[in-house]
């Protein structure tokens, strides 16, 4: 069965974001429900100079959904979430073709201001990387990147990121305190509370608990359960676990022949785990290879 958005469907979503749409499916009794998209890929190939690195990708990220990206490494997953807020464009040599749309206009379209795209789509990496300044600094430093001078307007925006990021409680006395003297598990949210504050549509999450504890990842599992009400949450992980129990749909991908990355089913996650749809898939999440 094929729980992906028909081009029709993914047409009338995008004219009416809003809309929501039930279609049942009639062979297994499964109701399908059609989600507003907050971001469509469409036959999206990217190169590294000559090597195309990914090839006809098309996958949907749902709004106010976690979606997982999985699949052996070198399968181009950061590249795909990489391309998503344009910042592989800093990589020399680097193109694409097809389109990534967010809210139906795609992000790399000609005159699209990119500094907007990665303000909407904000990016959280594998190893925390907070700036060699205090709490406080760091997480205001995008709204005052973006023109807000106003103490009263930053103190308040500081608050509710790190609120957000389920962090305030535990370093509301000591905003002045360098965020780098915080543990690991701290300054990841941290930098989740960074990417927060400018008030992004999507966060993109690079592995963003594997360089941490077992208790510091359920809190970041647990936060991402709280900011889907207010955002679109895409992440790639090597963790199938992880994969399984936080997000809401999966893509897996794989090379092809020609070493290019190309998605293999992509699907609500418990299809993906429970009743996958390509023996390939099957063999991945069973353990059977990757
Ligand atoms: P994954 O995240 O699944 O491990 P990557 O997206 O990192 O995969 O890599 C996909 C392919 O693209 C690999 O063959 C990798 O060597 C290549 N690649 C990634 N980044 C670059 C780059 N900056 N320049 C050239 N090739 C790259």
């Amino acid at each position: 069965m094929d729980l992906t958005l028909t081009q029709t469907e993914n047409m009338i979503i995008q004219k009416n974001p809003l809309a929501t749409l039930s279609v049942a499916v009639a062979d297994d009794h499964l109701t399908k429900t059609v989600l507003p998209n907050k971001m469509v890929i469409s036959n999206l190939s990217v190169y590294y100079n000559k090597f195309r690195a990914l090839t006809d990708i098309s996958v949907n990220m749902p709004a106010n959904k976690i979606t997982a990206i999985i699949g052996p490494s070198g399968c181009g997953k950061s590249t795909l979430l990489r391309s998503l807020n344009r910042m592989n464009d800093l990589v020399p040599k680097f193109h694409v073709e097809g389109e990534i749309n967010l809210d139906g206009e795609n992000i790399y379209a000609p005159g699209v201001d990119v500094v907007d795209v990665r303000r909407r789509v904000g990016m959280v990496f594998q190893r925390p990387n907070p700036f060699p300044m205090s709490i406080f600094d760091n997480v205001a430093y995008g709204p005052r990147l973006y023109g807000i001078r106003n103490q009263n307007i930053l103190s308040e925006i500081v608050e509710r990121s790190l609120n957000q990021a389920a962090l305030w409680e535990e370093v509301k006395d000591s905003l002045h305190k360098s965020g780098m003297a915080i543990s690991g598990g701290q300054q990841q949210r941290l930098c989740i509370a960074r990417a927060l504050a400018v008030e992004p549509d999507v966060i993109l999450m690079d592995e963003p608990a594997s360089a941490l504890d077992p208790i510091s990842t359920l809190k970041i599992e647990e936060l991402m359960q709280s900011l889907k009400e207010i955002i679109t949450i895409g992440i790639v992980t090597h963790n199938m676990q992880q994969a399984a129990r936080v997000s809401d749909f999966t893509a897996f991908m794989m090379i092809n022949q020609e070493r290019a990355g190309t998605i293999v089913e992509f699907g609500p996650t418990a299809q993906i785990f429970i009743n996958p749809q390509n023996k390939q898939t099957e063999d991945y999440v069973t353990g059977r290879f990757g």
